[in-house]
């Protein structure tokens, strides 16, 4: 193929949306290439998923040292050599990103490395020529936002991005928003001595998840000396001697080394020729429908760049999605209640289907029955001594419609949950599979033998 080919398919951006549409529509038979301005695999794998959780798995490691003695182990943390957890964790990131390098080489995909424009609804342009497609997918992705007046320099006032790559370890630092992205970070740098303060509008930490799961998360990070200011607005940073000085509408004030903007992400989608070949955008999100159409009917697009959930396996379901429909399949919409959510901080919070309280919305709160299992009452989590917690909201004498869980390592069991959710099991037919003793898995099992009136150890 050249440029003068016209393509089935013509994709912007290299991120977990775009490489997923290619690989699978280069499967399907078709003829694909795929324009990426930086570096194949995106934000997830070079800026997000993958190095976030090496980070807190080295954070993992240090608390270990620091607790070994609870169990009985004789070992001295000694500090964090931050050039060393980067080189671990960019030596995780170089496998994945040669690996995901040789797969799309494998599929035939056309790779082409430039920055792309919109040139017309059937052709982008990129290295001052035109790339032809019967379709085009737009999957250009997102970066960190930034509130008004408020300078990112990538030294003190910093984003993820920054984040990921310093070269020390801030003594101190304030987070803005208590997402998942602040949470995750505040975690780690707390597992590597930082002194952590949290600032989020909302009333809670990871307000997007069930109120439990957020509480149980405040208690555990107030218990490892994590602090934070709920319900506070962000007014002003300045620079001082040392750092960057906070303040707040309700007149806190606080100072650290470094301030981490971590209030969200937002769509790239401006200055790319996308309004000029008529795609409609809302607050900076292209629109599009269940099936990934735009109002062009030659436009797709995927990711961070639509107003869906920002996460790389919903990224990779859109892509898959629109390689199937596009190859002539009939893919099933996303059903986004169905996807599974994790937070990988110390302690994990994962979840799948609806809170409690969105329950009460759609099926009315008297129909809502809810049951809480604490791990304490599970031996595995009581071997890795983590506190934490399994929710599960039922609809009376029907299907289990949310599994929120809060513990170490809990993430690992959010699979059967989405089970268990997409597959609309009711809670004796769960209680009926045996699940493997002592795994924390068999916490879930057991949730579910409480639910179906069975409780055995609880
Ligand atoms: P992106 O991955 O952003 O990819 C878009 C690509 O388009 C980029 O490579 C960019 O260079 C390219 N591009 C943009 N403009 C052009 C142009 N004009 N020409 C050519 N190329 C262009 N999600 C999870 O599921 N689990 C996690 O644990 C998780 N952790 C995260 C941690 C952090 C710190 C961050 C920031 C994100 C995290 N995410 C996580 C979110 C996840 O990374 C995103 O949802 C996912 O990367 C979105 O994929 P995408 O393809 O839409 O966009």
């Amino acid at each position: 193929n050249d440029a003068s080919t016209v393509f089935d398919l013509v994709i912007l951006g290299g991120g977990s949306g775009g490489y997923a549409a290619a690989l699978r529509a280069a499967q399907l038979g078709l003829d694909v290439a795929l324009i990426e301005k930086n570096k194949l695999g995106g934000t997830c794998l070079h800026n997000g998923c993958i190095p976030t959780k090496a980070l807190l798995h080295a954070g993992e490691i240090a608390d270990q040292a620091r607790e070994s003695e609870e169990f009985g182990v004789k070992a001295t943390f000694e500090g964090i050599d931050i050039a060393g957890v980067h080189k671990y964790k960019d030596g995780v990131v170089a496998g994945l990103y040669k690996g995901l390098q040789g797969l799309v080489a494998s599929r035939k995909v056309t790779y082409v490395e430039g920055e792309g424009r919109l040139s017309s609804p059937t052709s982008i342009e990129v290295n001052g020529q035109r790339y032809e497609g019967r379709h085009i997918l737009l999957a250009t992705g997102s970066v960190p936002k930034s509130l008004p007046g408020l300078e990112i320099d990538g030294n003190r006032i910093i984003s993820s991005d920054h984040a990921l790559v310093m070269d020390r370890v801030p003594q101190s630092a304030i987070i803005l928003g208590g997402g998942v992205i602040g949470v995750e970070f505040a975690s780690a740098w707390k597992s590597f001595g930082t002194d952590v303060t949290i600032v989020e509008g909302l009333p809670h930490l990871v307000p997007a998840e069930d109120e439990n799961s957020s509480k149980l998360l405040e208690r555990a990070f107030r218990k490892r000396g994590i602090g934070f200011s709920l319900g506070s607005f962000f007014e002003k940073a300045e620079y001082t001697d040392g750092g960057v000085k906070v303040s707040l509408a309700n007149g806190k004030t606080y100072e650290a080394e470094v301030l981490l903007v971590a209030i969200g992400r937002g769509p790239v989608s401006q200055g790319l020729g996308y309004e000029e070949a008529g795609v409609a955008i809302d607050r900076g999100f292209v629109v599009a429908d269940e099936y990934c159409r735009t109002n062009v009917p030659t436009i797709s697009a995927v990711g961070d760049l639509i107003p869906t959930l920002q996460l790389a396996h919903v990224g990779f379901a859109e892509g898959i999605l629109v390689a199937e429909r596009l190859a002539g399949l009939s893919p099933v919409p996303v059903d986004y209640d169905g996807v599974p959510r994790v937070t990988y901080c110390h302690p994990e919070v994962a979840s799948v289907g609806v809170s409690e309280e969105r329950a009460k919305e759609l099926y009315g709160a008297d129909k809502v029955v809810t049951l809480k299992y604490n791990l304490a009452g599970n031996g595995r989590s009581r071997i890795l001594k983590t506190a934490g917690e399994i929710k599960l909201v039922q609809v009376r004498d029907g299907a289990v419609v949310g599994v929120h869980m809060v513990g170490d390592r809990i993430g690992e069991q959010v699979g059967e949950a989405q089970l268990i959710y997409n597959w609309e099991a009711l809670p004796a037919e769960v209680a009926q599979l045996i699940h493997a003793h002592p795994t924390q898995n068999e916490a879930l099992g057991e949730a579910h033998l409480a639910l179906a009136g069975k409780p055995l150890h609880s």
